[in-house]
């Protein structure tokens, strides 16, 4: 009984030998941050910056997500967007003023950008963007069983990296509230009628998402298989499908 409490209390201890990092890459659209409107801007402040004249938001929790991996000695925290380099560069360092008021040490492993991307031979130029060119987890770790990549694109991975991204499901354009979501898909079009969650859930989780798949990680870290776990756990409780969050779970990100 004693062996076995003994080994119960190794078998849940982090199995992440001394030195060993993980790497957790972000995408920014859609992702870290949803390009907003003015309009919206004005509306609600909360996690608004400007990168010349576009408005952006900030996902709800990221900040404080981010300032997580970066006091957990385990983690890297790097950045991979198909979005060209000086409009990466210089949104990424607008969200570093803010993490640095919390620990002015905390640093990028990595930004990799539009040249980073691998051309797929063959694509159509008429075929979406992200089947002509991929993300290569490579050039972050030549351990691909050291690194997690958050998108809210499944397949934007070179083939063989697809069990290294913690997909987001659906995201949807920026909104005050799911009363401002319907309100706005209806005088959407049937092209960018889908960006608009149909449920309130669904509005809710997509606020979530950073929080959510953050919290896959750590929780993936501490198993024997880290991949396979933040799989298993993505797909028991994706972060738009994730257990019902109370409104005032909610509403504490906003603040
Ligand atoms: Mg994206």
């Amino acid at each position: 009984m004693k062996l076995f409490l003994i080994y119960f209390l190794f078998a849940s201890l982090s199995f992440a030998k001394p030195g060993e990092i993980f790497d957790v890459v972000f995408d920014l659209d859609w992702t870290l941050v949803n390009k907003t409107t003015e309009s919206m801007a004005a509306r609600d402040k909360t996690g608004v910056i400007r990168i010349g004249l576009q408005p952006y938001r900030i996902s709800a929790g990221a900040i404080q997500q981010l300032v997580r991996l970066h006091r957990d000695p385990r983690f890297r925290v790097s950045f991979y967007s198909g979005g060209n380099s000086n409009r990466n560069n210089e949104l990424i360092a607008v969200i570093y003023q803010e993490i640095q008021k919390y620990d002015a040490t905390f640093k990028t492993h990595l930004i990799l950008n539009q040249e980073d991307l691998v051309e797929i031979e063959g694509v159509p130029a008429s075929a979406p963007f992200s089947e002509r060119f991929k993300k290569n987890l490579l050039k972050v770790n030549s351990n691909l069983n050291r690194v997690f990549l958050i998108d809210d694109i499944a397949n934007y991975t070179l083939p063989g990296q697809e069990e290294n991204v913690l997909w987001l499901g659906r995201t949807y354009e920026d909104t005050a509230s799911f009363a401002d979501a319907i309100a706005r898909a209806r005088k959407a079009d049937e092209k960018t009628r889908p960006y608009y969650p149909t449920t309130e859930q669904e509005w809710r989780n997509d606020k979530l998402k950073i929080v959510s798949a953050v919290d896959i990680i750590f929780e993936a870290v501490n198993s024997r298989h880290p991949i396979a776990t933040m799989n298993y756990l993505s797909a028991q409780k994706p972060p738009l499908k994730r257990s019902v969050q109370t409104s005032r779970q909610c509403s504490q990100l906003f603040q």
